[in-house]
């Protein structure tokens, strides 16, 4: 068992993605790169791809619903970092439901999470 959003990705292709544009200047320390970004007003950015009437990220690989993930996670910036797949802690989470559903997903339940732990 894999984690869900490993067969997954829909919440890079639902929402827009917007930050401070400081999280993408790595001379006051951003670590988004910024050429994955572009301006959306003079405080905030936008992850590319993310503005669309159909929305995905240019740093999301994969199929959606199949195979996904995101080529930049470790300098992904903080609205992506702040969301929860449901029920990873025990919680629900309605911006990961809201995604999968426009994705035609079912979900998550905190079953898709049973064994993960023992073989992370
Ligand atoms: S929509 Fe939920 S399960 Fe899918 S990648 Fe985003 S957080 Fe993970
Ligand atoms: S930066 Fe990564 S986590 Fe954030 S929307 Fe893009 S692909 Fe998804």
């Amino acid at each position: 068992m894999s984690h869900p959003c490993l067969s997954c990705g829909a919440c890079c292709a639902h929402f827009r993605v917007a930050f401070h544009w400081s999280e993408a200047d790595p001379f006051v320390g951003g670590r988004t790169p910024a050429a994955l970004t572009e301006q959306l007003d003079p405080h905030r950015v936008v992850m590319r791809g993310t503005q669309a009437r159909a929305p995905r990220c240019d740093a999301l690989a994969g199929d959606i619903g199949r195979a996904a993930h995101c080529t930049i996670y470790e300098q992904r910036p903080s609205p992506c970092a702040a969301l929860q797949p449901a029920w990873e802690t025990g919680t629900p989470s309605p911006q990961c439901d809201r995604a999968r559903q426009a994705h035609g997903l079912a979900p998550l339940t905190p079953a898709d999470w049973t064994g993960l732990a023992e073989i992370a």
